[in-house]
């Protein structure tokens, strides 16, 4: 089965967040199950030099006010089509928008050619290639199922994964008319949305299926609390909507090999974490002591709840927790945080910057993980954290629910507990949940148990794989 997969960033060409891990370790799964997958990915700048054996494959000429090329290459074990529009992408800045962070203005554009171009090669753009489904992520390629629906010349089955419903790429009802697609498309059952255009929104309408990264956030999408005013539309389709837990590219998060540590380590020598300890103690500039180090990795922002971090930071330290925070997003939550750190010289150290090779580190020399997201669809660097050894302290929502067993009575008595959960997030729940965390760490023994069963979790992608080709398989017509 022949699959092309369609997505804005891909590790490890490119990446803001979660979506470029999926995007990049789910393929190599997949080929495990039968499934081969072509990846079209924006050619940003750069991008196309990390590709092996770079060959244009077709010729789109009016995408979006200039001349697009279809250039098929290698790179990471993924087969990639590279959509190389230097009008649309080959712009200084990042993916979505300019060095401070400002959005593109023409977005509308640069995503929909996405989803077009998609839709192009689903049609025979490309020669010798005619995918059996294609599979869009997120709200920048979901304007394909919109385009192969009206008019596509081949009507191939499409699945729309949501990682994140907060981000919806909705835009003005003057797009439309540059949009290309024909009137009727312009309606509550297209693309239409609350007076605008809603790429998202259309996906999810227009997609045979819907997936969302765990079967948690599947159900929370469904209320108004989560559903960001889409929640009536995913109702509506509840009988094609699964929820799927992400999984890691385990040969990348390996601790055993991972070459960003210190010294390596595997579940049976974790003694090897205290050089990574050390590591991360001289890199935050900590005082070197016994206490738990509780690391952040994350984007700064309201989602991932770092402003009811920043109200309880001198809480945490007084209860003797020490903290290593690496991120970047909104400036004031930046700003808070490093105000924090010079509040409390080695006892917090703060590292503004989006930074991979250290990301990997601090997964290897913290003793816990800080996640207090007030909505978290997967969850990634949870994961990664059972797989190191570091115990994930995270919000009881979406995939953290899912993918974390909270040390209660029960699972520390039956050997099962991972990590820490808390609810809601608020400042008193987070003070409590480190405070349990720092009680669990002083008896070593428990704390010892519980590094060791989350490294027996299986955060691999040989599960949800297989449900994402066991649905493929239901979507494509045999034959
Ligand atoms: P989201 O996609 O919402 O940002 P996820 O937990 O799903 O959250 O994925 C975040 C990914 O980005 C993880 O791989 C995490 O390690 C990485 N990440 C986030 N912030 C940074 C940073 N400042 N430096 C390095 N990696 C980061």
């Amino acid at each position: 089965m022949q699959i092309l997969s369609v997505a804005s960033e891909v590790f490890p060409l490119i990446k803001t967040g979660g979506l470029a891990d999926v995007a990049g370790a789910l393929p190599l799964a997949l080929a495990q199950h039968g499934v081969s997958v072509r990846t079209l990915l924006p050619a940003y700048p750069g991008v196309a030099e990390q590709l092996r054996k770079r060959k244009v494959l077709a010729t789109l000429d009016h995408l979006f006010g200039g001349k697009a090329t279809v250039v098929a290459g290698q790179a990471a074990g993924l087969d990639l089509l590279l959509l190389d529009a230097p009008h649309l992408y080959d712009r200084k800045g990042g993916a979505y928008g300019d060095a401070s962070g400002n959005d593109w203005d023409d977005n509308w554009k640069r995503f929909a050619a996405l989803g077009k171009a998609a839709a192009e090669i689903a049609a025979g753009a490309v020669k010798d290639y005619l995918p059996d489904l294609v599979h869009a992520h997120d709200w920048q390629a979901a304007m394909a199922p919109a385009y192969i629906r009206f008019t596509g010349k081949r009507p191939v089955p499409t699945v729309m994964t949501v990682h994140n419903l907060a981000f919806q790429g909705q835009f003005p009802m003057s797009i439309f008319a540059g949009l290309g697609l024909p009137g009727a498309a312009l309606s509550l059952d297209g693309v239409e949305y609350y007076g605008g255009v809603g790429f998202l929104k259309a996906g999810l309408q227009l997609a045979d299926a819907i997936t969302t990264v765990s079967p948690t956030y599947a159900l929370e999408i469904r209320t108004p609390e989560f559903g960001m005013g889409l929640d009536g539309l995913v109702r509506v389709r509840d009988n094609v909507l699964h929820g799927i837990v992400n999984g890691i590219d385990t040969d990348i998060w390996n601790p055993e090999i991972d070459a960003h540590l210190a010294a390596n380590y595997s579940a049976r020598t974790l003694g090897g974490r205290a050089k990574n300890r050390r590591a991360i103690e001289e890199r935050f500039g900590l005082t070197r002591s016994e206490e738990p180090i509780f690391c952040v990795v994350s984007r700064l922002t309201w989602q991932k709840g770092m402003d009811v971090l920043v109200s309880v930071v001198d809480d945490l330290v007084a209860m003797g927790a020490r903290l290593a925070i690496l991120g970047s997003g909104d400036h004031s939550l930046e700003g808070a945080l490093l105000s924090a750190a010079a509040r409390h010289p080695g006892r917090i150290g703060v590292v503004i910057g989006y930074n991979e090779p250290l990301s990997h580190l601090m997964q290897a020399g913290s003793d816990a993980i800080l996640v207090p997201s007030r909505f978290e669809p997967c969850g990634l660097t949870q994961l990664y954290a059972l797989r190191y050894g570091c115990i994930p302290v995270v919000a009881r929502t979406g995939g953290l629910a899912d993918t974390v067993i909270d040390a209660n009575e029960a699972a520390l008595s039956n050997g099962v507990a991972t990590g820490v959960q808390f609810s809601p997030v608020d400042a008193d729940s987070l003070r409590i949940a480190v405070r349990r965390t720092v009680s669990l760490h002083r008896d070593s023994k428990t704390w010892t148990a519980m590094q060791r069963q989350g490294m027996k979790s299986d955060v691999s992608w040989t599960r949800s794989a297989a449900r994402y080709a066991d649905l493929y398989r239901s979507l494509v017509p045999a034959g």
